[in-house]
């Protein structure tokens, strides 16, 4: 059985492993960077960047991470903050991974209010998309990023080598269960 690890520092993570295990996998709370030993995946869940970040710099998490994606292999899923956590760049100083060429728009649609759920499109899925102070992608900076998803013409799913990014919670929707088979199909062999 593949083993999942959730980032488990600060956010939603208990909807994130329903869906994991629904889906047949191993799901591993990670807290600390020896967690992350052995993992198959990883995902990184909403929350707030700038808390989660600060904590995974500190904790060597960053570094970890990384190396874990660019010299293993590791596909890594990032929801919402963690679409901000896998950015390059944000406008603002904090934290990030720097594995996806892309900046970032955070609270794009304003604050806690703003947020609204929607059917879009992702890859040729339809997915009841929950948005929750949701991150935008501002700006392509590679030509190495496929666009998945957008909701009207903003872009909310993207794909760089193995890591996939997206604006909304799929663990708070009925059918979100579709993002993570759909990443876990292309990325988990
Ligand atoms: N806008 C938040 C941030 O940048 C993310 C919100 C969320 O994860 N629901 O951290």
């Amino acid at each position: 059985t593949k083993k999942i690890g959730i980032l488990g520092i600060q956010g939603d993570v208990e909807e994130h492993i329903d869906s994991i295990l629904k889906l047949g996998y191993e799901a591993i709370r990670v807290r600390t960077i020896s967690e992350l030993e052995g993992i198959d995946a990883l995902i990184i869940p909403g929350g707030e960047s700038t808390t989660m970040g600060k904590i995974m710099d500190k904790y060597g998490f960053i570094d970890k991470i990384r190396e874990l994606n660019l010299k293993k292999n590791i596909p890594i899923l990032g929801t919402c903050a963690g679409m901000v956590l896998l950015s390059k760049e944000t406008g603002i100083d904090q934290p990030l991974l720097k594995l996806m060429d892309v900046s970032i728009d955070r609270n794009a649609y304003g604050g806690q209010v703003e947020s609204f759920e929607k059917e879009i499109e992702l890859d040729g899925n339809v997915v009841h998309a929950v948005f929750i102070r949701a991150p935008l992608v501002k700006e392509l900076m590679s030509d190495e990023i496929s666009v998945i998803s957008k909701n009207e013409n903003r872009i909310v799913g993207i794909i760089q080598n193995n890591c996939m990014a997206i604006s909304f919670h799929p663990e708070l929707s009925e059918n979100g269960i579709i993002v993570y088979k759909y990443f876990f199909d292309k990325f988990l062999k």
